[in-house]
């Protein structure tokens, strides 16, 4: 499937929208019911069902991931001054929402097997920042690329640390840790519906929580901050983030095919686990994790061990139209947060250089998925044929 208008390069993404008949069913439904604003009963019902799914009290449908994470913030009472612990390896998202806040990140390597926040750091970093006296406003730990932060030892350090844990669960929409969905393990969750996460609302997110009165300031702040009076009345300022009332229709329908589009993307990472798993140097990040929501699947790739470097695999497939991408650059490495304060293994920087999303979306047919693992099969035979002859 092709992005239209992209006039893009690949005939095979990395993850793309996954849309079809019932989607435009619930739209044209929502179109023709007249609720075109961002109020109506699709948005009130796409919060509820969202909220009956993660396992929270409630939910309040924003126009992305990162309007639900700045209200999260605010919700927990970040503020200017504060630090916030994030991890190193995110989309930029999650930092750019701390200093909307006015508070700084404090960024945290990550466990080089899961790619997600290192619990041990986060104590170490807790500590040292209390011991300066400095304000801690929030711990945000990010589920990566669909598998869920380790809670059971993150969220014990943070209770100490009497920190709020905010969850960046932008990726991980459906999965699991120990029982519980992701969403639900901080004060506030954070969910996106953007284009390619593992549902869509074409752009949108969501903030979850069991505190009714964080949920109510969240969608009075989402709503530039009115009062209820029949005139327009401001005692702060606000922001414009709710979600339209069509694609809350939207989101719905994909919320109902959401368990299918997870069990699409699973089996494609059972299948290149199967292709890999021959292959030495290479290894699928997080890939004991049977509860992720397999949103993207990465490998990384031990050039010592396997004989080429990660880009070759990439070029190979970009060369035949097949979208690939690295892992998220740390954020310690963006220009953007130079001089951020940090606490760094090298863990992130290694799959930085390492890893690769490959294509993982639930759309794919069973032609492009034959296409996929038939050109990496071809790559892979070539450079075995190499290294022996
Ligand atoms: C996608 C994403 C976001 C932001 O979501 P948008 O809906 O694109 O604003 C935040 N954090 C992470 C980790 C993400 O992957």
């Amino acid at each position: 499937m092709t992005t239209p208008g992209g006039g893009d390069r690949w005939t095979i993404h990395l993850s793309a929208p996954d849309v079809g008949p019932l989607e435009e069913w619930y739209l044209i439904a929502a179109l023709r019911s007249g609720w075109i604003a961002p109020v109506g009963p699709d948005l009130d019902a796409f919060e509820r069902e969202v909220a009956d799914r993660v396992g929270t009290q409630g939910a309040v449908a924003v126009s992305s991931g990162t309007a639900a994470l700045h209200l999260a913030l605010l919700g927990v009472g970040v503020g200017p001054g504060d630090v916030v612990i994030v991890p190193t390896l995110t989309f930029v998202a999650t930092a750019n929402a701390v200093r909307y806040t006015g508070a700084r990140p404090v960024f945290v390597d990550c466990d080089p097997q899961t790619g997600n926040l290192d619990v041990a750091l986060v104590a170490e970093v807790l500590a040292r920042l209390h011991a300066c006296g400095q304000r801690v406003g929030a711990v945000v730990p990010v589920d990566l690329f669909g598998s869920c932060a380790d809670y059971t030892a993150l969220l014990p350090v943070c209770a100490t640390a009497q920190v709020p844990v905010v969850e960046d669960a932008a990726e991980a929409l459906g999965a699991i840790h120990g029982g519980r969905a992701a969403g639900s393990f901080g004060r506030a969750g954070v969910l996106s519906y953007n284009g390619n996460k593992i549902m869509t609302t074409s752009g949108g997110g969501m903030l979850v929580s069991d505190d009714l009165a964080l949920l109510t300031r969240a969608r009075q702040l989402s709503t530039q901050a009115r009062e209820p009076a029949r005139h327009y009345e401001h005692r702060e300022t606000g922001y414009n983030y709710r979600l339209s009332n069509l694609l809350a229709a939207l989101g719905r329908a994909q919320l109902l095919r959401l368990d299918g589009m997870i069990a699409r993307r699973r089996q494609l990472r059972d299948r290149y686990a199967k292709l890999f798993a021959p292959v030495p140097g290479v290894t699928l990040l997080g890939a004991e994790d049977r509860d992720a929501n397999c949103w993207l699947t990465v490998l990384t790739v031990n050039a010592a061990r396997s004989g080429w470097r990660v880009e070759e695999l990439a070029d190979h497939l970009a060369d035949r139209a097949i979208e690939t991408r690295p892992v998220w650059k740390p954020m310690h490495r963006q220009p953007a947060y130079a001089g951020a304060e940090s606490l760094l293994t090298g863990a992130a920087d290694r799959l930085f250089a390492d890893g690769l999303a490959l294509p993982s979306g639930s759309s794919l047919t069973e032609q492009q998925i034959a296409r996929v693992l038939g050109t990496i099969d071809d790559f892979l035979t070539e450079r075995a044929g190499r290294a022996t002859s």
